[in-house]
């Protein structure tokens, strides 16, 4: 909204001079085509759309946070099952309930903790400090 209502600005004062003469038409189009080339940059960044959130990055975290998720799940529920609330539950059980042989890999070559009870199942990326979770290795508490 505020990129908006600076772009009305900008363009009623070019109107403004363009109408008193102090510039030509023809520099202020190269200028605002200028202009809008940068703007998009700006806003691809905004969005998450520019470097360091590239599309496959968003997917392999999506995919690594399905994983935890699951891993997360199992952990909890065996632990339920042995009425456990607190400290370590075995990697093996764990395994054993999602009838994996070993954890996998996260697709971004991260590995994976099963962690205490107290905190949830991670994967070495983890997060990133942006403000977009959409390509972070990890999970909240649920
Ligand atoms: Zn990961």
């Amino acid at each position: 909204m505020r990129i908006a209502a600076v772009a009305i600005l900008v363009a009623a004062v070019v109107a403004g001079l363009i109408y008193s003469g102090v510039l030509s038409r023809h520099e202020v189009e190269g200028a605002a085509r200028k202009a809008l080339t940068k703007t998009e940059g700006v806003v691809q960044e905004a969005t998450g759309g520019y470097h360091g959130e590239l599309p496959q990055n968003v997917n392999a975290a999506a995919k690594c946070r399905e994983t935890l998720k699951k891993i997360e799940a199992a952990k909890r529920a065996v632990a339920q099952k042995k009425s456990q609330t607190v400290g370590t539950v075995p990697l093996k059980e764990v395994l054993d309930y999602l009838g994996w042989q070993k954890l996998p890999a996260c697709p971004s070559g991260g590995t994976y903790s099963l962690n205490t009870l107290e905190r949830v199942a991670s994967c070495s990326i983890g997060g990133n400090q942006t403000a977009s979770a959409e390509d972070d290795h990890m999970i909240q508490n649920w």
